[in-house]
């Protein structure tokens, strides 16, 4: 003892464990209390499709980001099991040195052609391409120039590189150039960081008016496309087809397995020296982390040969995205920026009635997540929708006017029973 007897340990004072003890331990006891479910960590029994089985009821579902079902198809199932008949369950190895598989090179091949890059790199994480991605390409002389509502990977990734970093106006191309206008080049490399599709907005990125900017100020470009690949451009090929783009429009084109294409995992795509560098030296993305399971990686690899062989997903998704949208504006919901995409927002405003409505849309067997602050801004809270492309026409109908019974029915006195905020 040098004084320290005191000293907590467990880490009971720690202000994420305070603040999670807080909020989801009082939302948890009043849940209770109500005789509701706890809606967080709810597993799901069976596949995540368009329906689902929650709490033993069949449930129509808009909380899944498998846009095209495709980890339900059978050939892409099959594919996984396959590949645990042929490798086993891992490749028990990091690839650089003993770990390399066929099935990675034929999935980085594939994915270099739909991007028209010279080389892909897959790799066992989305969220961790983006961090160890951004965290590699830039140092502290750098600077990062993020669109407002980008992802947390990417944010953890500018931490891990310890840049400068700053938010541009979301998806709004004069915010950005106004900013590097006033920055005068105080940094070594700035790289702009995009989504394709917004993951919390359902907004697609200005990309051609975004990359006329940036290159005019000579910054680098990186566009997370985890909700555009699969979902927009005329075959589900993301951002590059959507705006019929070549493959050295942006620097680097990133993407997960883990939404559209129905498996887990992440990957980059652009030229070759430069996925050299993230193959060879960067940590965390194949260098010093164990190689993606395989079953993971054919899985991606049949999910891609199927969206080929079966555009009509994309079009189903499409349609169901439109066709979604149209009603839930007809029924007078706000559906913010949101345009056209299967990620459609309805906003609530307050944090307290979007949970209490994907509460009772639970009960209604629906269910949709509520996403309030801080993943999104303090007053925005919503109810999150994934349309799926599985998704029928009366689901969509008897959804919406589920809800619109729900917020009509949560009037004042009912958002005072509970609170979320402190
Ligand atoms: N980027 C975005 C925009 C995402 O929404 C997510 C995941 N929700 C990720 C990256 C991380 O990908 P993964 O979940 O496949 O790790």
């Amino acid at each position: 003892g040098n004084g320290n007897a005191t000293a907590a340990t467990g880490f009971g004072d720690h202000p994420g464990v305070l603040d999670a003890a807080q909020r989801f331990g009082r939302f948890d006891t009043w849940v209770r209390q109500v005789g509701l479910v706890n809606p967080y960590y709810l597993p799901h029994e069976g596949v995540s499709g368009a329906v689902t089985r929650m709490a033993d009821r069949d449930v129509v579902n808009f909380s899944s980001f498998g846009y095209l079902d495709l980890a339900a198809d059978p050939r892409v199932r099959q594919a996984a099991k396959d590949a645990i008949d042929e490798y086993g369950t891992s490749a028990a190895a990091v690839r650089i040195v003993a770990g390399e598989l066929p099935l990675y090179r034929d999935l980085e091949d594939e994915l270099s052609d739909i991007y028209d890059t010279d080389a892909a790199l897959v790799t066992a994480s989305g969220y961790l391409t983006n961090a160890a991605a951004v965290g590699f390409l830039l140092g502290k002389r750098d600077l990062a120039i993020c669109d407002s509502l980008i992802h947390n990977s990417i944010v953890a990734g500018t931490e891990w590189a310890g840049c400068k970093r700053v938010f541009f106006r979301h998806n709004d191309p004069d915010s950005l150039e106004a900013i590097l206008r006033m920055s005068r080049r105080s940094f070594d490399r700035a790289l702009v960081l995009l989504e394709g599709v917004y993951s919390m907005d359902g907004d697609v990125v200005r990309l051609p008016e975004i990359i006329e900017v940036a290159r005019k100020y000579g910054c680098s470009i990186m566009i997370d496309e985890a909700h555009s690949f699969g979902t927009v451009g005329a075959t589900g090929h993301g951002i590059r087809e959507h705006f019929d783009l070549p493959g050295d429009a942006v620097d680097v084109w990133m993407g997960t397995l883990s939404k559209a294409i129905g498996s887990v995992g992440g990957y980059l795509a652009g030229n070759r020296e430069l996925m050299d560098g993230f193959k060879y030296v960067a940590g965390g993305l194949s260098m010093y982390t164990a190689a993606p399971a395989p079953s993971a990686i054919a899985a991606a690899r049949t999910a891609l040969t199927v969206l080929r062989e079966e555009p009509q997903r994309v079009l189903a998704l499409r349609h169901n995205s439109q066709y979604f949208h149209t009603r839930a504006r007809e029924l007078g919901f706000d559906v913010g920026t949101s345009l056209d995409t299967p990620i459609i927002p309805i906003m609530t405003g307050a944090d307290e009635p979007a949970v209490l409505a994907a509460l009772a849309m639970l009960q209604r067997d629906v269910s949709v997540n509520a996403i309030t602050h801080p993943v999104v801004p303090a007053g925005e809270a919503r109810l999150r929708f994934f349309v799926n492309c599985r998704h029928t026409e009366p689901q969509l109908d008897a959804a919406l006017h589920a809800l619109r019974q729900v917020l009509d029915g949560l009037d004042g006195t009912a958002g005072q029973q509970f609170t979320l905020a402190q």
